[in-house]
């Protein structure tokens, strides 16, 4: 186990921006997690995470060595299942599973997060979500939860208040890789030619709302290249927020905020976000408005 103190959330997640957190500890086995006198806050990829300059308060793990492994086995049923630790990166999944010739993970291909953090946001894409295939998760608490009692929704992965994920088992098929093959690179292709990924950011800012685009209520409030100091909302896709190079999270935070206002005031809709905020901020920005019904129109 490994800590490193007041080490800057910039350094760690896709945005580049956020302060210090108060004490950060790598850890390598469910054992040393257990060994914690408590953790406030998980840190995957940093993929999703937004936190103010001022920093974190508290104790964040970030999850490794054992807790990134992967074993195939054969369920009771005869199919196929991963179990995969929380701290593996999506991307180290696709490629051993792709290996081995198994398929039925395909989602995640592009989601640059772990294990952990696609459970904890239902993460998906065009080619599905990765709920659909999950069949259990366990917990650092050693609490086994099967998908069936977790309450999940559109990035949303309805775990309890505080559950830590330590692995998760996924059902996969052992045949059918080569067609998922073609359809992860069509996917990969596409989003190349419609996102941003050559500047950091968080992936898409809000949910899109049901029957349209959070991006596309957000070009339509005007909102494409407008800008916080070097935080940018993408003059590509305008549900990116990016970073143009050092930008502060409080830039970041405006951006969002603006975004919010003006897409409710334009178009009557309460954006939901996607990514995950966390610490104090200033009130006037965040949280955000509690009006009308989040996800519709007012
Ligand atoms: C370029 C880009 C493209 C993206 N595209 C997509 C996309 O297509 N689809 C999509 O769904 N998302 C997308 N994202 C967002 C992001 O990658 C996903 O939400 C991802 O699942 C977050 O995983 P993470 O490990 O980085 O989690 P983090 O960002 O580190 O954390 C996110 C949340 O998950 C929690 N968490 C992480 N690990 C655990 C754990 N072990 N136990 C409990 N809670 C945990 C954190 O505490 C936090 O609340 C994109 C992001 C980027 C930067």
């Amino acid at each position: 186990m490994r800590e490193l103190c007041q080490e800057p959330l910039a350094r760690h997640g896709y945005w580049r921006v956020g302060g210090p957190l108060e004490r950060l500890v790598f850890v390598d086995t469910a054992a040393d997690l257990v060994a914690l006198s408590g953790v406030d806050h998980v840190l995957g990829n940093g993929s999703n995470l937004l936190v103010p300059d001022e920093g974190l308060c508290g104790t964040t793990v970030k999850l490794g060595g054992q807790l990134r492994g992967l074993v195939v086995h054969e369920g009771a049923d005869g199919a196929a299942r991963v179990s995969a630790g929380a701290g593996l990166q999506n991307a180290v999944l696709l490629q051993r599973l792709d290996k081995l010739g198994i398929g039925g993970l395909g989602c995640l291909a592009g989601v640059p997060g772990t294990v952990g953090g696609a459970v904890a946001m239902n993460a998906g894409t065009a080619l599905g979500e990765i709920g659909e295939r999950l069949l259990s998760v366990s917990g650092l608490d050693g609490r086994v939860i099967a998908r069936a009692e977790l309450p999940m929704e559109y990035r949303s992965g309805g775990l309890p208040p505080g559950f830590v994920v330590t692995s998760a088992v996924f059902s996969v098929d052992r045949e059918g890789v080569a067609k998922e093959r073609s359809r992860i690179a069509e996917h990969l292709a596409r989003r190349k030619a419609t996102q941003p990924l050559d500047l950091p950011s968080c992936g898409s800012v809000f949910r899109n709302p049901p029957g349209d685009h959070a991006g596309r209520l957000i070009e339509a409030a005007g909102l494409k290249g407008w800008s916080s100091g070097n935080a940018r909302i993408s003059d590509r896709h305008a549900n990116f927020i990016v970073n143009c190079g050092g930008a502060r999270a409080i830039d970041v935070m405006r951006c969002i905020r603006t975004a919010w206002e003006r897409v409710y005031a334009t178009s009557g809709f309460c954006l939901i976000p996607e990514v995950h905020v966390l610490g104090d901020w200033d009130r006037e920005l965040w949280p955000l408005p509690a009006v009308g019904n989040p996800g519709t129109l007012r």
